[in-house]
């Protein structure tokens, strides 16, 4: 028997409808690209969204049209948010940081006729779009007193230009909610990017967890601030919580600096604010250095990267702050587990919650994990025991966009590359990462490219890569090299990578050493390399980072 309850379907369209009606004299903050303010509310964000989506309409965008986006975290950005996906095309946000073949690559991938660029990334499409047949028009973020005027792009087009043809009377078509919403292209992974696929459900359904108590516990009274970029996994779905709920929105623009980010902070009333931990790092570096305080932040959270319990500590102990640690991917779109206190929790004294605050936290509703031994068997819960560890939920990704390849899921679990534990009271411990991969600042480094390189020179006989914790960026690349030419130097092997790879992608730290552990099946043994130099960068903590 069928419930007899009305029947709509999830639409991303549906929030900022509901942001409009119920909260539309909210604030939509945003920094600007010269560093000015732009303000203006809810209602005039609906406005203008639906004249873009009518104005995509007018360029031929149809319904599942992949439309890019190369953008920082500003109002225009989020307008296209709801703009493309309410229209039914896809949102693919691209992610600047990534080396240009691979933009190149992403945009050709995802079939993009149309991009939406940032004035501070025209240079970066100005370089790829050579080798982007498929792209037929691009619109620029900004005024039209501010287009380009010296681009060697013919006929790029002004985005308040478009907004401006059009009356705003567009009416939301309704579709099935299954429907793709928003392409995040991840680099966490072996071989080329990979297209993760949020549909219109997926992402409502993590729009309303998101701001439940025991996850974000996002309200109206919250000023939201997401330092985490709108390019990387929907910001955490960040710009649709804060719609859903009616929370005021900053957006820091392209001003990821810790001054920017503070006066923001202070101005703006922030009491939220979202980001990796080398942003906390750096904020909180800065406010030592200038003894400042934080007025009306009382929590933050932080994910994609495990957070250092330094963070935790002095947030609470110097600024009263609470961070909560999250846990997610690109394929988990990207929330999973979050730390929230369970009620044993509340007696602890301050340091044994702070190590309770330094777990991934523990699954939200909508999301399943679990940990498995090498062939697949699920291990206990006993916060001793370490396996794979596996997700699945209503946002979990089930296969990767237009590959050639098998479904990722095993026994319809989604493997996650991560080596966890989990706790009897449920909690998520990362231990460990089964996938060769770096993430320095949040951005992911490929050690088996890495390695291939040096090994490419004469007198190298074997390379192993490791990402080893750095006071700055949280991981950095260290690479050891076996020789057999007694003559070859750390200045070497660098010279050798630095025309291949971006700066921040070299190895911070390059040591000669006779042996490089192996396992049973003859890979390198990375595990034993990480516990051997887990604090190499620690002990010689040298503020000249080849990332900075
Ligand atoms: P991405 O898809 O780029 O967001 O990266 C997802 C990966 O980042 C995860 O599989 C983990 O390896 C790592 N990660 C994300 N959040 C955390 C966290 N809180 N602690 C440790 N690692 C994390």
């Amino acid at each position: 028997m069928q419930g007899l309850m009305m029947d709509a379907p999830l639409l991303t369209s549906t929030i900022l409808d509901h942001a409009e009606r119920w909260h539309g004299e909210q604030k939509i903050v945003s920094r600007l690209h010269d560093g000015s303010i732009h303000s203006y509310t809810y209602s005039d964000a609906h406005t203008r969204t639906k004249k873009m989506a009518a104005a995509l309409t007018a360029l031929g965008v149809e319904q599942g049209d992949r439309v890019g986006t190369l953008a920082w975290n500003n109002f225009r950005h989020f307008e296209l948010y709801f703009a493309i996906s309410g229209m039914g095309a896809v949102t693919h946000t691209i992610n600047p940081r990534l080396f240009e073949e691979q933009v190149t690559y992403i945009i050709n991938h995802a079939s993009n006729k149309v991009l939406f660029v940032d004035l501070s990334f025209v240079g970066l499409v100005e370089k790829v779009i050579g080798n982007c047949p498929k792209v037929e028009k691009i619109i620029v973020l900004c005024e039209q007193n501010e287009m380009p005027t010296d681009s060697p792009i013919a006929d790029l087009i002004c985005y308040e230009a478009l907004i401006a043809a059009q009356t705003g009377d567009y009416v939301w078509p309704e579709f099935e909610e299954r429907t793709a919403a928003a392409l995040c292209y991840t680099s966490g992974t072996t071989g080329n990017p990979k297209g993760v696929l949020y549909s219109h459900r997926s992402t409502v359904l993590q729009t309303m967890a998101t701001v439940a108590p025991d996850v974000l516990n996002i309200s109206a009274c919250d000023s939201l601030l997401p330092i985490v970029p709108m390019y990387h996994v929907n910001a955490w779905c960040q710009p649709f919580a804060a719609a859903l709920v009616g929370a005021k929105l900053v957006l820091p623009g392209g001003g990821m600096d810790a001054a920017s980010i503070y006066e923001l902070m202070e101005t703006e009333g922030v009491t939220l604010s979202a980001g990796v931990p080398t942003i906390w790092l750096m904020l909180l570096r800065y406010l030592a250095e200038n003894n400042s305080k934080l007025t009306t932040v009382s929590r933050v959270s932080v994910g994609g990267s495990a957070c250092p319990l330094s963070i935790i500590r002095d947030f609470d102990t110097k600024y009263g702050v609470n961070v909560i640690q999250a846990w997610g991917m690109t394929e988990t779109s990207p929330l999973g587990t979050v730390v929230a206190p369970k009620p044993e929790h509340a007696k602890l004294d301050a340091e044994t919650r702070y190590q309770v605050q330094s777990t991934q936290g523990r699954p939200v509703f909508g999301v399943d994990i679990r940990i498995v031994d090498d062939n697949g068997t699920e291990l206990a819960r006993d916060g001793v025991m370490s396996g794979h560890l596996q997700v699945r939920g209503y946002w979990v990704c089930s296969e990767y966009f237009n590959v050639d390849m098998d479904s990722p899921l095993e026994n319809g679990w989604f493997p996650t590359g991560d080596i966890a534990s989990i706790s009897t009271s449920g909690f998520l411990r990362i231990t460990d990462r089964a996938k060769d991969l770096i993430k320095s600042g949040g951005e992911w480094i490929s050690s088996i490219e890495l390695e291939n390189a040096a090994t490419s020179l004469a007198g190298v006989t074997e390379a192993a890569v490791i990402g080893v914790s750095h006071p700055r960026w949280d991981e950095r690349p260290l690479m050891l090299i076996i020789a057999n030419d007694s003559t070859l130097s750390k200045h070497d092997i660098l010279a050798h990578l630095q025309d291949k790879f971006a700066k921040w992608w070299l190895p911070e730290d390059v040591l000669f050493v006779d042996d490089i552990p192996h396992t049973a099946t003859g890979k390198i043994s990375k595990l034993n390399l990480r516990q051997q130099y887990q604090d190499h960068f620690m002990q010689n903590n040298n503020e000249e980072s080849t990332c900075a």
